[in-house]
């Protein structure tokens, strides 16, 4: 039986995570759940799944949370609030794996934390990897435990890392859909809107992973990813556009095999790998061979996505870099989204956080915690800048994303 905490319950990853569990009854146990601030959410999650502890994000959520839990005839369910509340999840003593998708580096803290408490970690937090990657993976490996990738991309590799050692990977191959704007020309990338950059074509994701992902952004941040988790130079992560998002990743061996793994689109596959590895348990998620026709792959364009170009500069440099990438990216696509800056200001906005971002190797998470606030602070001025010399684009107006 596994004994899962929750980092991130009431999001998309959190949710495909809980619907994992519920299929397989007798063999996963939710021990802990860390919400946020959907209360109502919350709270049926805490009915439904009577976890020892549930942590949500502020204190007076906390306290109706629990009325109502007593008033349910719930009332052993402990409920904390706040980092601590999280982190309380993330450690609990009855839990043995931790699946991280809280988004943000709200989510570092409570990683870090289960790392270093000897849990197995099942990461779908990219900000773990990208921001704290080398902190991460050196606690784990002290640990003597995996961390288990549950981003479809890496999950791909891991599964493909099993088919050799890794002194014989010659390359990892990272596919990416190429995003709404694969065939825009960059002519026209001051005018994208808000709507556009949303609609992407086969995935349903959060508002900012949507957006990272027209950027190539997204993809720049899984190249930091693959460094960190399989300790390869960014010489080793080749990027590949594959608009059918069949493949989801591969791994080249030094004697020239290349293996690929492929499944359905769906986020519960690598959430089950990530929960029952090193074994492979039966699933219904069949992907329809008989149907497959085509796969494309091409080149990125690395002149129009600049943000790509600029992932893979700061997972050279390491240190502060991919920090300030990171905050500086979330910042900017917040702005994006908000109608103050353009489309195509977004790499602007990281170029120039970035190269007023000093080198320096992370120490500690603190470190990397204040480093992201810096790199706030440095993206926010730039957008104030760019926000007053520009006139408004159109907003979208009711936009809703959700799903895997
Ligand atoms: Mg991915």
């Amino acid at each position: 039986m596994r004994r899962i905490a929750i980092l991130g319950s009431t999001g998309s990853i959190g949710r495909s995570t809980l619907s994992v569990a519920e299929s397989y009854p007798d063999r996963f146990q939710i021990i802990a759940l860390a919400a946020g601030s959907n209360v109502q959410a919350a709270f049926e999650q805490a009915v439904r799944w009577k976890p020892r502890v549930i942590s949500v994000a502020r204190e007076t959520d906390a306290d109706s949370v629990r009325k109502k839990l007593r008033a349910q005839g719930c009332g052993e369910i402990e409920v904390v609030h706040g980092s601590a509340g999280t982190v309380r999840v993330s450690t609990h003593p009855e839990a043995d794996f931790v699946v991280s998708a809280i988004v943000g580096v709200a989510g570092l803290e409570a990683t870090y934390e289960a790392v270093k408490a000897g849990k197995t970690v099942g990461l779908a937090n990219k900000e773990c990897l990208v921001a704290a990657g080398e902190l991460i993976t050196a606690e784990a490996r002290k640990q003597g435990k995996p961390l288990l990738p549950i981003d479809s991309e890496h999950n791909a590799v891991h599964q493909c890392m099993r088919g050799g050692r890794m002194e014989e990977v010659q390359k990892i191959w990272l596919t990416a859909s190429g995003g709404p704007f694969l065939k825009t020309p960059k002519s026209r990338f001051p005018s994208i809107t808000v709507q556009q950059a949303l609609n992407h074509p086969t995935w349903k994701m959060g508002k900012r992973i949507t957006i990272d992902s027209a950027t190539l952004m997204n993809k720049g941040f899984e190249v930091i990813e693959a460094c960190r988790l399989f300790h390869v130079p960014p010489s080793q992560v080749e990027v590949i556009v594959h608009p059918q998002s069949t493949i989801h990743s591969m791994v080249e061996f030094i004697d020239g095999s290349i293996l690929a793994q492929f499944s359905v689109t769906d986020m519960r596959l690598p959430i089950l790998y990530a929960l029952t590895y090193p074994e492979r348990i039966q699933s219904d998620l069949r992907f329809p061979v008989m149907d497959l026709r085509q796969l494309d792959f091409y080149p990125p364009d690395m002149q129009k996505f600049r943000c790509l170009k600029l992932a893979y500069e700061a997972a050279e440099a390491g240190g502060a870099k991919p920090v300030a990438l990171n905050a500086a990216d979330e910042i900017a696509v917040g702005a994006f989204l908000e109608g103050q800056i353009g489309f195509d200001d977004i790499p602007r906005v990281i170029e120039d956080v970035l190269s007023a971002t000093k080198t320096g190797k992370m120490e500690s998470i603190n470190q990397v915690v204040e480093t992201d606030l810096e790199a706030r602070r440095a993206a926010r001025e730039r957008v104030e800048r760019l926000h007053r010399g520009r006139s408004p684009i159109p907003r979208a107006t009711s936009v809703s994303c959700q799903g895997e």
